[in-house]
């Protein structure tokens, strides 16, 4: 197989679709030059070769050394210059690739194929003795930096010394002989440091930056990316070696990054940064604040220096031009990178540009309207936890605040947490459970631990597509970037804005919407939901097949719920009714109640509010189904354990504190979870579920005459295991049916149904769904009794599970569709057999859950049933499950 795929000249080997093999930046440049873009010419040593590579005890595979030479020798022709050319020497850059972007994770090396020989081939051709010696000494340092693995600090402070040493201050002020003079040097430090000379031999340049651009898939920065980003181990990366072109030759160069679209707004404009007579890392390295591409953003922006579309029109026009092409082509917005060399543009590297929900939003929406993509794309285009971002809090706009100082803003989103201003202490309060803002003066990818650990970011360097912005909207955390008044003092663990000084555990908030650094805490409003977002709701409801409810009790939540699209209630969990004032203490009289007769007088106190609870939900639900489970956890869970309140609960009581004492010692279990509770209560106090039953069914009754619309409550018995008991608690709900049936005069539809969270349910679905007009899925306790692991504690080992690799997944976080998914499928089976229209659910907190969704759509249950502020991600899950 081919170890080397060309492209440039108008041609190439490879293409978009080959990514695995070329990785993302090798496929993108071979489509682009097949698009008959400016591309400069070059090859790509493929993935294969690096996996090849670390198998073969980092020795590169043969016949590699032949295709590389005359990959080298098509560049040079291409160009016109010749590798290793004394007269005319071809210099090339060394990249990595994998197949998804590690933004700035894996070396680099540029200008190889210097010497002292070709500089002075380079300083002729060029005319330019200066731009020669500066290129070489740069090659030097970055070669001895990631190939060599010196320490760039030794030649940047010899730099220093020597403009100390001449009374320079910028770089600019040195002359070609000051740089000559600083590549001896350089070339000393080579020498001392290793004992050996700088190589002067190219091919030996050439054959080090390819090994050690495969060896820093494996530096610990690389490793960790890929852990937070779920990218395999053994992918490995390509290398992309092109011929160099400059950005830094004159004012007739450049170098920039665009987007074809806003990342931040979804806005259809070209939007970008620039620096004139500058190498490409410079303008992402945030070292020199770049000018606006645009003159539309640069005056939105008030930015008094000139736009590209003004200082180089032609490069400007030819630019727009190509990015409309790459998005006709790609069918999504573009991250490209270019270069300017004396007037000539030259694209170096175009990708699907990364963008905040509010923009992945806006141009999903905008590509389907243009055409561009079918509506069932722009849904697969947005991540369901993305949306997540949206449905979030933003500053209350009427709030006083304290503004620090103002930056970019980079990512959206408000942040509030305690300030630090190392990505170290970012990580330890975080795990101390603490909101934190990290500070940085501008961030690197050493940093993304910290980044990852804050609940926002803000730097006092850099543009909107510095380090820090660009992971920080990857990331979905608010960012202000570019905050240029902000002074930071990492010694003095401080930072001073707007003539004040916060130091390291002050709070401050952020507004990644408006680049707002904001002293304090500053109160949150709910977020609008936009046309966009409605849009993408509405082509999700065409489409999927799946109902989506919420889980919620409260008159609060149950509005929520609707605002963001539940189609009804699919556990409205009751225990959630009694933990309140009065009511606890008549839940609380019917535990310590001698018997039957004592327990219905307390229970009769609580059956007005709980009716009132339910029409209150029957109201907000508007003939929505809604189902209601019947009491669940076990009654210890509603007792006081502190002394001081046995004590007062007692006297409220009005019982003796040794017979309250005494029921609490009868109620303790060694495993309540698996204990008594749910259906077994009622199996107990059957006057519990009776009474639940009136207030259910009085409440539906008064609310389909106050509406008339007919209600339809649907009552669910919980941890069912067996058909007798869901048997023996039905036969008492019809009875308590037929009852309020004779008092009001109205006959209520209903239905009667279960959970399925015991393992024994699942398997005996068949004999259950004879009776049982529902089920729904309890995957929280199904999870908890399949795996026979603690739902509550078992978070302080599962992730040692994790790290070993036996689990990929939390499983009461996505659903085990191989184990307790079975079950799902086998009770679905078998119920259906019984019943073939048994209502299917699930109310897990799976319900919520993407991955877990698409399990559900393909065991064909009815609906899901999450939390409120989960709805809109289901909705749109559901709709991706189902295409
Ligand atoms: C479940 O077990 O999945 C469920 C929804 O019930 P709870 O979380 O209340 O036990
Ligand atoms: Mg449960």
């Amino acid at each position: 197989r081919k170890h080397v795929y060309r492209f440039g000249a108008g041609a190439a080997d490879g293409g978009a679709g080959m990514r695995n093999l070329l990785g993302g930046k090798g496929a993108n440049l071979a489509e682009m030059a097949s698009l008959g873009l400016p591309v400069p010419p070059g090859f790509t040593v493929t993935t294969d070769v690096c996996t090849a590579y670390f198998a073969n005890d980092h020795q590169f595979p043969a016949g590699l050394k032949e295709e590389v030479e005359k990959a080298l020798n098509f560049i040079g022709e291409a160009v016109g210059a010749r590798f290793g050319d004394n007269q005319n020497p071809l210099l090339v850059s060394v990249r990595s690739g994998a197949r998804v972007s590690m933004p700035g994770m894996m070396d680099t090396v540029l200008n190889l194929g210097l010497n002292d020989e070709t500089v002075e081939g380079l300083a002729r051709r060029s005319d330019d003795r200066r731009f020669a010696f500066d290129s070489y000494r740069r090659f030097i340092q970055m070669y001895s930096d990631v190939v060599l693995g010196l320490d760039h600090h030794l030649f940047e402070q010899a730099l220093e010394q020597y403009k100390n040493l001449n009374a320079m201050e910028l770089d600019t002020e040195l002359s070609a002989e000051d740089w000559a003079q600083l590549v001896e040097r350089y070339k000393q430090i080579v020498q001392d440091k290793l004992g050996k000379p700088f190589p002067q031999d190219i091919h030996e340049q050439l054959w080090g930056a390819i090994g050690a651009v495969f060896e820093s898939w494996h530096t610990a920065r690389a490793v960790t990316y890929r852990r937070l980003h779920n990218i395999p181990e053994d992918w490995g990366t390509a290398v992309n070696v092109q011929a160099m072109v400059f950005g830094n030759t004159g004012d007739r160069s450049a170098t920039g990054v665009a987007f074809t679209r806003n990342p931040s707004t979804g806005e259809n404009a070209l939007y970008g940064e620039f620096l004139v007579n500058a190498q490409g890392e410079d303008v992402v390295a945030g070292i020199r604040t770049p000018q606006y591409i645009s003159e539309a953003a640069r005056q939105a922006a008030g930015d008094d220096r000139p736009s590209l579309e003004t200082v180089m029109p032609e490069a400007f026009a030819e630019l727009r031009d190509i990015c409309l092409k790459l998005e006709r082509n790609y069918r999504d917005m573009q991250d490209i990178e270019f270069t300017i060399q004396d007037g000539k543009l030259w694209m170096l590297q175009t990708r699907a540009g990364k963008r905040t929900t509010k923009a992945a939003l806006k141009i999903a929406t905008d590509l389907t309207a243009e055409g561009l993509i079918t509506k069932e794309e722009g849904l697969l285009r947005i991540d369901p936890e993305q949306l997540d971002q949206l449905l979030h809090p933003m500053l209350d706009p009427n709030a006083k605040k304290e503004v620090l100082t103002t930056g970019l803003p980079a990512s959206p989103g408000a942040a509030t947490g305690e300030l630090v201003f190392t990505p170290d202490e970012a990580e330890t309060l975080r795990n101390l459970g603490k909101s934190v803002i990290l500070a940085r003066i501008e961030t690197s990818p050493e940093d993304i631990h910290g980044m990852h650990a804050a609940a926002g970011i803000l730097t006092a360097r850099g543009g909107m597509t510095s380090h820090a912005a660009v992971v920080a909207r990857g990331m979905g955390r608010p960012c202000v970037s570019g905050a240029k008044d902000l002074s930071i003092d990492y010694e003095g663990h401080k930072m001073t804005a707007g003539g004040r000084t916060l130091h390291r555990g002050d709070v401050i908030t952020i507004d990644g919407s408006t680049g707002e650094v904001i002293a304090g805490e500053v109160p949150t409003l709910q977020p609008e939901l936009g046309a966009d977002f409605q849009q993408l709701m509405d082509h999700a409801d065409e489409v999927r097949r799946m109902k989506v409810r919420a889980n919620a009790e409260t008159p609060r939540d149950a509005k929520q719920a609707r605002e963001f699209g539940a189609e009804g209630i699919g556990l409205c969990r009751t225990e959630h009714m009694f933990f309140e004032g009065e009511r606890t203490t008549a839940m609380r009289e019917m535990i310590v109640a001698d018997d039957e007769s004592g327990r219905r007088v307390a229970l009769a106190k609580i059956l007005p509010m709980q009716r009132q609870d339910f029409l209150e939900l029957f109201e907000i639900m508007a003939g929505l189904p809604l189902t209601i489970r019947l009491l669940d956890p076990p009654l210890h869970e509603f007792l006081p354990h502190e002394d001081s309140d046995i004590r007062e609960t007692a006297q409220r009581l009005g019982v003796d504190e040794a017979k309250l004492r005494t029921r609490l010692a009868q109620l303790k279990e060694f495993n309540p979870m698996l204990g008594h509770r749910g259906c077994r209560l009622a199996i107990s106090y059957p006057e519990i579920p009776e009474m639940q039953a009136r207030a259910i069914f009085e409440a539906a009754t008064e609310a389909g005459q106050r509406t008339g619309a007919p209600v339809v409550p649907e009552v669910m018995v919980p941890l069912v295991g067996l058909a007798g008991e869901f048997n023996e608690i039905k036969a008492r709900i019809d009875a308590t049916a037929e009852e309020v049936a004779r008092e009001t005069g109205v006959k209520l539809e209903y239905q009667v149904g279960t959970m399925i969270e015991i393992p024994r349910a699942a398997l005996r679905a068949k004999e259950i769904a004879k009776s049982a007009e529902f089920f729904s899925f309890g995957t929280n306790d199904l999870t908890q009794m399949t795996y026979g692991l603690s739902r509550d504690d078992s978070g302080s080992f599962l992730g040692d599970y994790m790290s070993r690799g036996i689990i990929t997944n939390d499983p009461f976080v996505t659903l085990d569709a191989d184990g307790v998914g079975e079950l799902v499928q086998i009770a679905s089976e078998r119920g259906r057999a019984t019943r073939t229209d048994l209502k299917l659910g699930i109310c897990g907190e799976h319900g919520g859950d993407p991955a877990s969704i698409a399990f559900c759509e393909s065991v064909g249950l009815d609906y899901v049933s999450c939390s409120p502020y989960r709805v809109p991600v289901a909705r749109l899950a559901a709709a991706q499950a189902a295409l």
